[in-house]
C-alpha cells in the first residue's frame, strides 16, 4: 500500500516526526546525564556601575559541554530543560555552584560583589523557590544580600499572585530581584507597584540599536525614567561599543554588562580580572 511505502509523503511526514521526537528524546537523556555527570558550567559575565566605573557583581550564565556535540547553548537547551522537568535539578546545580564559587571568591578577598542567576518560569510555578533558595544560601554558607535573582516579567503575566509569595519569600530573606529582558513581554507595568523588584533590566536588542535606531534610544531612555519613578536600579546589557555606554550614561543607566566591557568569562578569567581591574570604565581610573 502507498502509505507503507517509505518514499510517501504521510509516511515520510509520520518517519520524521518520529525522528524528531528520537531526537527530543535523546536530547532529553543527554542532558539528564549531563547534569549528573557534570557536563555543566558557569560563565560569568561583569556587571559595572556605569557612574564609577566599578566592578558591581556577575551574572552567572550556564553552558553544557556535551561529550560528543561540544558546547551547546542555553538558549538551545534551556527550553528543552523546561519542558521536561530537568530545569528543577539543573537550576538548583546553577545556584549551588555559583553560591560555592563566591564563597571562594569571598575567601580570596573578592568581596563585595552580587552573583545574578537566572530563574525560569517553570521554576517558579513548580516548587518553593523561596525554601530551595533559603537551604542552598545555608549549606553554601553565602549572604543572601550577595545573591539576586533575574526573571523575565511572562512570570507575572502568567500567575501575578503565586509570582508574589514566592518573590516576598526572596525579598524577606534579603536576596534582590531583577526583571531580565525589560520591554519584550507584553505585560502592563503595574505590576512593578506591587511586587518587591529592585532593579530592570534593559533588554540588549534595544541596546543594541541605540546609535542607529533613535526609537531605540527614546524606549531605553523611557525604560530609564520609569524605573527611577519608581525606584528601581536599571541595568543595560549589550553594551557593546563606546557609544552605547556614552548614550546610556548620559541618561542615567545605573549598571551595565556587555561585550565592551567583557564577554562571560570562564571564573579563573573573571578572578583575574575582577582583581587586577576592579575598575571597567577607562576614564574613572
Ligand atoms: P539573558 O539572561 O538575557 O543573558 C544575556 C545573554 O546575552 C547571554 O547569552 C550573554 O552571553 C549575552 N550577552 C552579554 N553581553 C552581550 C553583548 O554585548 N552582546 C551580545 N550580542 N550578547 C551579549 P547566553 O549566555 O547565551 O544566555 C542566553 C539566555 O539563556 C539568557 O539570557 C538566559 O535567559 C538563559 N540562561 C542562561 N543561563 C541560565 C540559567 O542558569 N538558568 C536559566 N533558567 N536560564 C539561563
Ligand atoms: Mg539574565
Ligand atoms: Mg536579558
Ligand atoms: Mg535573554
Amino acid at each position: 500500500r502507498a502509505k507503507d511505502d517509505p518514499g510517501h509523503p504521510i509516511r515520510r511526514f509520520e518517519l520524521a516526526m518520529a525522528e524528531d521526537m528520537e531526537a527530543a528524546a535523546r536530547v532529553r537523556q543527554d542532558l539528564r546525564a549531563g547534569i549528573e555527570c557534570g557536563d555543566l558550567h558557569l560563565l560569568y559575565q561583569p556587571k559595572v556601575a556605569l557612574r564609577s566605573g566599578r566592578l558591581v557583581g556577575m551574572e552567572a550564565l550556564v553552558r553544557w559541554d556535551h561529550p560528543r556535540h561540544g558546547r551547546i547553548s542555553p538558549d538551545t537547551f534551556i527550553p528543552v530543560a523546561e519542558s521536561s522537568g530537568l530545569i528543577i535539578p539543573l537550576g538548583e546545580w546553577v545556584l549551588r555552584e555559583c553560591c560555592r564559587q563566591m564563597q571562594v571568591w569571598r575567601a580570596e578577598g573578592l568581596t563585595d560583589l552580587r552573583v545574578s542567576i537566572n530563574m525560569s518560569p517553570v521554576q517558579v510555578f513548580s516548587q518553593d523557590v523561596a525554601a530551595m533558595v533559603a537551604a542552598v544560601l545555608v549549606e553554601t554558607n553565602l549572604p543572601p544580600e550577595a545573591l539576586e535573582v533575574e526573571i523575565t516579567e511572562g512570570v507575572f503575566v502568567h500567575d501575578e499572585e503565586r509570582a508574589r509569595q514566592q518573590f516576598e519569600g526572596l525579598r524577606e530573606m534579603g536576596v534582590a530581584l531583577s526583571i531580565d529582558d525589560f520591554g519584550t513581554g507584553y505585560s502592563a507595568l503595574s505590576y512593578l507597584k506591587r511586587l518587591p523588584v529592585s532593579a530592570l533590566k534593559i533588554d540588549q536588542s534595544f541596546v543594541r540599536e541605540i546609535t542607529t535606531k533613535p526609537e531605540n534610544a527614546r524606549l531605553c531612555r523611557a525604560i530609564i525614567g520609569v524605573a527611577h519613578d519608581f525606584g528601581l536600579d536599571v541595568v543595560a546589557e549589550g553594551i557593546e561599543t563606546a557609544e552605547h555606554l556614552a548614550y546610556l550614561r548620559s541618561e542615567g543607566c545605573d549598571y551595565g554588562q556587555g561585550y565592551h566591557f567583557a564577554k562571560p568569562l570562564e571564573a579563573e578569567a573573571f578572578k583575574a580580572l575582577a582583581l587586577q581591574q576592579p575598575w571597567l570604565i577607562r576614564e574613572n581610573v
